[in-house]
């Protein structure tokens, strides 16, 4: 009960790393806010919560559009009375080159991956100043540190998520704000699947992109629950604008 009496706030938490995180963060005693643009997917989260004993409150948005993020942050105080938790989380990704790139799906992708994470951080900040204290984390990539072919939108977008958590954690450290991002390496969610379906032979893909791993598997979705808990305790109190990486090792080749 790590995160007993504390009230946190995830973003994509119908899928994947999100719904990972927040099932992680309910079993250790956290209030759970779950966030998500598919409506379904973010019950399901809340459904496995509830039926562990946890508590969780569902909201449906795009976190593309600051005005709802504003208002999630709000019905979290709300219900919960604080908020001492944010994980930015949700993201989408893209797979061109840039030639064929077009001004819509680099909007999309800064919207969502980008200013998403801008919008959460400026509206919880303001709430976590006012309560004296709180914990961002964000979720940027192993894409976010080095260069793919084909992700030229995505490593930018991620690029920026961690240049922002450097910034905001030298801005707000010694208003006892943390904030920090995780860099996972290729995880086994629908987004991966999804990528790997592209191709023409997805079994193929995946076989290939293990064998650059040197852990020898895709990360699961807990993995980087993990080490989000991590960050989300007084274990990380003197961790400020870290990146820290979860990719079985693929980028230190
Ligand atoms: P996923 O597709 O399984 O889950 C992403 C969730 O975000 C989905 O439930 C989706 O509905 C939600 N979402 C998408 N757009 C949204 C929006 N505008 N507003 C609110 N919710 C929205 O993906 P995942 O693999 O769990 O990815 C989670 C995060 O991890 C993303 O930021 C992704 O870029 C990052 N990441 C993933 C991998 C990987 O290999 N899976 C690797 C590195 C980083």
């Amino acid at each position: 009960m790590r995160l007993k009496g504390k009230v946190s706030l995830i973003t994509g938490a119908g899928s994947g790393i999100g719904q990972a995180t927040a099932e992680c963060f309910a079993q250790e005693g956290a209030s759970v806010v779950a966030v998500d643009i598919d409506a379904t997917a973010v019950k399901t989260t809340q459904r496995a919560i509830q039926a562990s004993g946890g508590k969780c409150q569902t909201l449906i948005l795009d976190v593309s559009q600051e005005n709802q993020v504003k208002d999630a942050i709000s019905s979290a105080v709300k219900w919960f009375g604080r908020l001492d938790i944010l994980h930015n989380n949700a993201g989408i990704s893209l797979l061109k080159p840039i030639t064929e790139t077009t001004e819509a799906d680099l909007d999309k992708l800064l919207g969502v991956n980008l200013k998403g994470v801008f919008f959460g951080c400026k509206h919880a900040i303001t709430q976590m100043a006012s309560q004296g204290g709180g914990v961002i984390i964000n979720t940027a990539s192993e894409l976010g540190l080095v260069g793919q072919p084909l992700y030229s939108a995505y490593c930018a977008t991620k690029g920026g998520v961690l240049a922002l958590t450097r910034a905001l954690a030298a801005e707000w450290a010694a208003e006892n704000i943390r904030v920090n991002a995780i860099c996972p390496g290729p995880v086994d969610t629908p987004m991966l699947d999804a990528e790997f379906a592209i191709g023409s032979n997805p079994k193929a893909e995946e076989k290939a992109l293990i064998s650059t791993i040197p852990a020898r598997r895709l990360g699961r979705p807990e993995d980087i629950a993990r080490v989000a808990l991590f960050l989300a305790t007084a274990e990380a109190d003197f961790v400020h604008g870290a990146a820290i990486v979860a990719d079985g090792g693929k980028t230190i080749l």
